[in-house]
């Protein structure tokens, strides 16, 4: 038997640039030749996700919106060409919806740099609602095993900082400075930096996220808010005082992204994966050239990628801290979120 999919169903929609969400009923929407319909269980809530109300980034953004981009749950019906994935299975939407499939970008595993993408929760419709949709090429396939509400954060979060982990080139034993490893990211980038063998210097602000670090394995915390030198603090925690080997940012400020060359070490990586509004990553030219300071961005992360980041998962190597709430509390989540104060991830449990 078919499942039964409602006419009608619940979302959080943002009607206009700057929010709030608005709970209420919409229609279904029906999948499309190449894609399948997803009955979300529970979706994480990214700081993109808040980017994205409040128009930060320069990229039209679809109006009304239903944001989400980190929603696990049961495919409910597919399209006559999706292929690779049944009724029944268990997939994730991840914030790369779709794209072309045929582009250079594409053809060569770098999906997430396709021009023709579509971004669930900023160009399509996102996880914020019972049922989504996503194109069936790239919806992660989920083990039946693997619990959707703690898979969910990893469908962005766990899938982007595995990727910055590999795109930093650090190898098992060197340490990583990761900037904002109290919030979504940071704190599943801890525990993929230990699964890969790195050693974790964690900077973030406040006792609550301290103490999550800490638990989480960090080697060192550093607390941004209390630190009178963040350089040599940072320094007199890696080894011979040189430096951290990489450094990780993702952080919703500006500040760090102009500070991680004084103490990066010489041959280091710089990787920018948070994106604040309005923010530029600067470097003095001479300390770049005569330490060979390596800056890069690191952008979500191919399907393979996704693969890797959801078996490292399934094989028990990530657990990292979040909490439930409902759908409907969504403007809530962001207002915690705007002020710093949430320690890992909140997932939304999605009414059945
Ligand atoms: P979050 O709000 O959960 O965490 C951000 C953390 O940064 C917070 O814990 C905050 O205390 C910390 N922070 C703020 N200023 C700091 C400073 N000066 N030093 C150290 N820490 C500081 O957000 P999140 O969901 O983890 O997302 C983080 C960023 O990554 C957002 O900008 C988001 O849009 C971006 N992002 C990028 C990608 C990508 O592919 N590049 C993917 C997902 C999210
Ligand atoms: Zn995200």
């Amino acid at each position: 038997m078919p499942p039964t999919i409602p006419d009608k169903q619940w979302a959080q929609v943002i009607e206009k640039k700057g929010g709030p969400p608005v709970y209420k009923q919409i229609p279904v929407p029906k999948p499309g030749p190449d894609e399948v319909l997803v009955n979300i269980k529970y979706t994480g809530v990214c700081h993109t996700d808040l980017h994205a109300m409040n128009g930060d980034w320069p990229l039209p953004l679809k109006m009304p919106l239903v944001g989400g981009h980190e929603g696990a749950g049961v495919v409910v019906a597919k399209g006559e060409l999706a292929k690779g994935i049944e009724v029944g299975d268990h997939a994730g939407i991840k914030w790369l919806n779709g794209s072309c499939l045929s582009c250079e970008f594409c053809k060569t595993a770098d999906e997430p740099l396709c021009a023709e993408q579509q971004l669930s929760g900023y160009t399509v419709d996102g996880t914020f609602q019972q049922y989504a949709i996503g194109k069936a090429a790239h919806v992660s396939k989920l083990p039946e095993e693997v619990p959707l509400d703690a898979v969910a954060p990893i469908l962005c979060a766990g899938i982007t900082v595995y990727k910055g982990l590999k795109e930093s080139g650090a190898r098992p034993g060197q340490t990583v400075a990761i900037v904002g490893a109290g919030g979504g990211l940071g704190s599943l980038a801890q525990q993929y930096a230990k699964a890969m063998g790195l050693r974790v210097l964690a900077i973030d602000g406040g006792d609550e996220k301290r103490a999550m670090c800490e638990k989480l394995g960090a080697e060192t915390f550093i607390d941004f808010t209390k630190t009178k030198d963040i350089v040599a603090d940072v320094k007199a925690a890696t080894p011979g005082g040189l430096g951290a080997h990489a450094v990780l940012l993702l952080a919703v400020s500006e500040k760090p992204f102009q500070q991680a060359c004084d103490y990066v070490r010489s041959r280091g990586s710089i990787v920018a994966i948070g994106m604040p509004a309005n923010a530029f990553v600067k470097a003095p030219v001479f300390e770049t050239v005569v330490k060979m300071i390596n800056i890069k961005g690191s952008y979500v992360g191919n399907r393979q990628d996704g693969v890797e980041a959801v078996d490292f998962f399934a094989r028990g190597l990530i657990h990292a801290p979040f909490k439930v709430a409902p759908l409907e509390d969504l403007p809530k989540i962001f207002e915690l979120m705007q002020q710093g104060k949430i320690a890992g991830r909140y997932v939304l449990e999605i009414p059945q």
